[in-house]
């Protein structure tokens, strides 16, 4: 009874790890992240899992570890909806006073998670991660990082964090400003920093992934950049205008330097050459701006149809008809 007393006194803890075909490294996982809660008994514990449509057994484990241990509850996703949506899923479920964020695949060590406690309780709302060195990418992937950071850092007003992955630290205010951004292109690194509140870095190691191989390819990593671009600054749809003032500067330069040639020294014109590449020139800009602005028309066009972000298969064990999701707004919509 009294311990009873004790246990609901405790803050609790959501670690929520998004999962796609991870069946070999969940039991590892749970080894590692037991040892080290098992050194926290200041808090309680929940492991959420979010099966995110895994082709593998991985929710046959997860439903394995469901049984063994009453801490861990997981989530399964009707399909395959990407890890930034997994991780959103986590957040609406989770229900500890603070979250930690972290993958499968044991590239985030769980080791890290009494530091970062820690810091949670001297007062900071989201402890974050950098990794302290990419020396384990190629130089295309080490490249294409640095290119896209140096870029997005530049147009937009937001600090976006180099090297920080999501395993991090949430306090409970900050799950919540989460879970009020809605949007269905998520590019939840942007977000983290979007949201503010009190921030703490902490440097950490990371490791090769421990089993399974990763999900993301090149195709992949640029879309993920395309969507860090859009969602966090407009700058370039100002592209064409910028295009379009300087071409016209150079051309009316062009122009008037023709003018002038042909009146002092009755030159003729050379006029093929030059028109086909000015065309061609410009020709090429124009798509390079429609399709920018496609980019973004495309993301309004998502946007407005307002579907739910995921859809729940199942929620330890029970399947789900009535949207979590859906529940949550009727009842902000019944409190309006
Ligand atoms: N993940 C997911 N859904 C996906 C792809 C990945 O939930 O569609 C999870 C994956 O199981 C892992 C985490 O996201 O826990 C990071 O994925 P991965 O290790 O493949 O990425 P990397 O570490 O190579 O960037
Ligand atoms: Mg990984």
């Amino acid at each position: 009874m009294v311990y009873l007393e004790r246990v609901k006194l405790l803050k609790k803890i959501t670690i929520i790890i998004p999962c796609y075909n991870e069946h070999e490294v969940l039991p590892q996982l749970y080894k590692r992240l037991c040892a080290v809660l098992a050194g926290v008994d200041a808090y309680e514990f929940e492991i959420l899992l979010i099966n995110d449509g895994s082709r593998d057994n991985t929710l046959e484990v997860m439903k394995h570890l469901h049984e063994g241990d009453p801490r861990i509850s997981y989530i399964d996703l009707s399909r395959n909806f990407g890890k930034e949506l997994a991780m959103i899923a986590g957040l609406d479920h989770a229900e500890g006073d603070a979250v930690i964020i972290m993958d499968a695949d044991l590239q985030h060590p769980p080791e890290l998670i009494p530091e970062m406690l820690g810091f949670w309780q001297q007062g900071y709302d989201d402890v974050y991660t950098k990794r302290s060195s990419r020396a384990d990418e190629s130089f295309l992937k080490r490249w294409g990082a640095n290119t896209f950071y140096k870029f997005l850092q530049r147009v937009t007003k937001i600090t976006i964090h180099r090297d920080v992955g999501d395993f991090r630290l949430l306090d409970k205010r900050c799950v919540e400003a989460l879970k009020l951004l809605r949007e269905t292109q998520r590019y939840t690194k942007g977000m983290f920093s979007w949201i503010g509140y009190n921030k703490k870095e902490i440097i950490f190691d990371c490791q090769p992934r421990a089993a399974g191989a990763t999900k993301w390819n090149y195709f992949g990593l640029l879309e993920l950049a395309m969507e860090g671009i859009t969602s966090f600054t407009t700058f370039p749809l100002k592209l064409a205008t910028i295009f379009g003032f300087s071409i016209s500067l150079v051309a009316f330069m062009y122009m008037a330097g023709v003018i002038l040639k042909t009146m002092m020294f009755g030159d003729p014109v050379q006029g093929y050459p030059t028109l086909l590449s000015v065309i061609l020139f410009l020709g090429g800009i124009q798509l390079i701006v429609l399709g920018i602005i496609g980019e973004y028309l495309g993301r309004v066009f998502n946007e407005t149809k307002r579907r739910p972000l995921y859809l729940v298969n199942e929620y330890n064990g029970r399947k789900i008809t009535y949207h979590k999701e859906l529940i949550n707004e009727r009842r902000s919509n019944d409190d309006v």
